[in-house]
């Protein structure tokens, strides 16, 4: 359900959020080669379409190795029809297959899962009474959650690293193995593995388990897994953490190490690299250094903007604004709370109701915003409404509230409040791809203002639940596929992962340390507006309900604050510098020149101050360089008498003395504006 609602799911980033485990397909049983079922001579074909017949079964090592053995080699699994499976895994029908090597992303997947148990391993024979867990696959590496009361430290983490590089020098075979239930429940009790028995028990009764030995270390998991511990070479640990069994806080606390591996040391060594840079730019880090904002526990997920903060927040605010504007849309403003019938109406209170937060006056019931949809139809309700009046744009700053699990908040990036630059376009249905087409050009020129080039884009069509008619989402994704077509867009197909109640596009943006952040969206919905009452009186006289397309372009205002912080490490671009400049007069007797300096500067348009304090200039310098203030406006004797100021830039550059007007005339527009401008 979540995608029903412009979801702000964070898309990579600094820090693994929401877990998410890979979901590797079931390997299914595997039949020893010796029970032969009748037809048993597999016809295998391969991705080029050129095909293979075996006499027997056959595993996939045999099929890779027939191949050539450079491949044999850098076999890492295989993929046989739809699954990803170990090399071992019997063939014994007609099947595609593709070998898996680390240059697929499922061979990477793989990998990682595999360098999670050989770190499970690595403990497990350095610590005998750690218990083993889970070890997930995530964005960029794994982790593996361990029950080990007496805790990991750094020391730890360096001793477990040098013992899994042991075993992968020992190229240690990976074998799976099918169990029965009760066997592997017994297996692991006693073995002391209490975590692994309950997870065996909490399966379905349908589910094959399947245990992966490796030397004495035999862990539960589906796989699949690289044929030996000498494929992994590439990795690294990276870091502890607690978190709670299941991520209950009534559960105990467990040890999980984070890490990561690669398919080559460049890989590896450029993520580490990215990874650091990610941290040293932190925007909660910088947020408190630049003074931009802070959060306290009594209201988690929710911003305290500073004066400075909030500066860059309206840039950011009056830029999309004008845009809008210019681009044919209405700004509204809509309750924050309302009743919960409408929500119950709207279909939210069903499916959403833990995810919104309420309130209750006079016996009544409400619901805080979790999204500004159903208030955007109430105003298209107002009057009647005709053909003539479509498209209609009605854009919102809107403010939302969404009951984040508190586990999952983070920084400006994951919040309970938050802003979007939402809107929504009524209009026929005729009109899908002329609107969609628009927003797209809308999109990718604020993206290119923000200094974002890169735009990864995503398709996601029809899924098996869904309202509405085939003939009406043939049109829609077919108007979709257009829109971006007709742009030249590269797109990711996703299918089945549309909405409920539409067809969707997805943007998401790669930033300069490669992480990519899914920010813009539009969705086509052709559910809400009939639920709601919405309907227009149609060129035939006839009364029709329009379709309603949501969109957003940056997503959540705070987030995309908070990715434009991490970008430039704090060092904004002039238009959005919370302080332009700052004029430095070097003595006291300067003052009222330097006061003098920032009115003009200020009727001139700049965000500028003045720092009077009794400092040595080499150190206002030094500080207001620190505060990414763009230009460092010093004032002397000599600028006194000339009427000038002598300019340096927060990078350290010095342009000499000119004129206030001078250095206006400098910067001309991209004072207010992003510097795109010649376009
Ligand atoms: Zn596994
Ligand atoms: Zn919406």
């Amino acid at each position: 359900m979540v995608e029903h609602y412009l979801d702000m799911v964070v898309v990579g980033g600094s820090i693994p959020l929401a877990p998410t485990i890979t979901p590797y397909n079931e390997a299914g049983g595997v039949l020893p080669v010796d029970e032969k079922s009748p037809n048993l001579m597999p016809v295998i074909t391969l991705p080029d379409g050129s095909r293979r017949t075996y006499e027997d079964p056959v595993t996939v090592a045999q099929v890779a190795a027939d191949i050539g053995a450079g491949l044999a080699r850098a076999a890492l699994a295989g993929r046989v029809d739809d699954k990803v499976v170990d090399t071992s895994y019997v063939i014994d029908r007609d099947a595609q297959l593709a070998i898996v090597t680390d240059r697929d992303p499922e061979g990477l997947d793989v990998l990682r899962h595999s360098t999670a148990h050989l770190l499970a391993q690595a403990v497990k024979t350095l610590y005998p009474e750690a218990q083993v867990t889970i070890g997930p696959v995530i964005a960029d590496g794994f982790y593996y959650d361990f029950a080990y009361a007496p805790g990991f430290g750094p020391d730890d983490l360096k001793r477990i690293e040098d013992r899994m590089r042991e075993l992968v020098r020992r190229d240690i075979p990976i074998e799976r193995q099918v169990v029965e239930r009760a066997e592997a429940i017994r297996y692991f009790e006693g073995l002391g593995e209490a975590y692994k028995a309950e997870i065996i028990r909490d399966l379905p009764a349908t589910e094959t388990i399947s245990l992966y030995k490796q030397g004495e270390f035999v862990d539960l998991c589906r796989g699949p897994h690289v044929p030996a511990t000498g494929r992994l070479k590439h990795f690294k640990l990276m870091k502890l953490a607690g978190a709670y069994w299941r991520g209950d806080s009534r559960n105990p606390m467990l040890q999980r190490v984070y890490g990561t591996a690669f398919a080559s040391r460049e890989a590896l060594e450029e993520h580490i690299t990215h990874l650091e840079e990610a941290e040293r730019r932190d925007h909660r880090r910088i947020g408190r250094a630049l003074d931009l904002f802070h959060i306290q526990e009594e209201a988690p997920g929710m911003i305290f903007w500073h004066d400075r903060g909030l500066r860059i927040y309206q840039a950011i605010e009056q830029y999309i604004r004008r845009l809008l504007r210019a681009h044919g849309y209405q700004e509204v403003r809509t309750p924050l709370i309302m009743d919960k019938s409408l929500w119950e109406r709207s279909g939210h209170w069903d499916k959403f109701a833990d995810g919104m937060f309420t309130t209750s006056s006079e016996k009544h019931e409400y619901a805080i915003k979790p999204m500004n949809c159903p208030g955007h139809v109430q105003i298209f309700n107002q009057g009647l409404k005709s053909y003539r009046d479509l498209p209609l744009r009605l854009a919102e700053f809107g403010s939302c509230h969404r009951n984040e699990p508190s586990g999952t908040l983070h920084g400006l990036l994951r919040l309970r409040n938050f802003v979007q630059d939402d809107a929504h376009i009524f209009c026929a249905e005729a009109d899908i791809q002329s609107e969609v087409s628009a927003f797209i050009d809308l999109l990718y020129r604020v993206y290119a203002d923000f200094g974002f080039h890169e735009v990864q884009v995503k398709l996601s069509t029809r899924p098996a639940q869904r309202v509405g008619g085939d003939e009406l989402w043939d049109k829609a994704e077919a108007a979709l596929a257009q829109a971006l077509a007709s742009k030249g867009l590269a797109y990711e197909l996703q299918p089945g992962e549309g909405a409920f109640y539409g067809p969707k596009i997805e943007f998401a943006l790669k930033d300069s340390l490669a992480r990519v952040w899914q920010c813009g969206t539009i969705q086509v919905d052709f559910a809400m507006p009939e639920r709601l009452g919405a309907s227009f009186v149609a060129a035939d006289g006839h009364k029709a309900v329009p379709v309603m397309l949501h969109r957003a372009i940056l997503g959540s205002l705070e987030r995309f604050i908070g990715i434009l912080i991490e970008e430039h490490g704090g060092a904004l671009p002039l238009w959005l510098a919370p302080v332009q400049a700052v004029v430095l007069p070097i003595a006291d007797r300067h003052a009222d020149v330097a006061l003098k300096v920032e009115e003009d500067l200020r009727a001139a348009g700049w965000r500028v101050e003045s720092d009077l304090r009794n400092e040595k200039i080499g150190f206002k310098i030094r500080e207001h360089t620190m505060q990414k203030v763009p230009y460092l406006l010093v004032v002397g004797d000599r600028e006194a008498q000339d009427g000038t100021v002598s300019v340096r830039t927060r990078e350290g550059e010095d342009l000499g003395g000119m004129k206030v007007g001078a250095l206006t005339a400098r910067v001309g527009a991209g004072l207010a504006n992003p510097v795109s401008l010649e376009g």
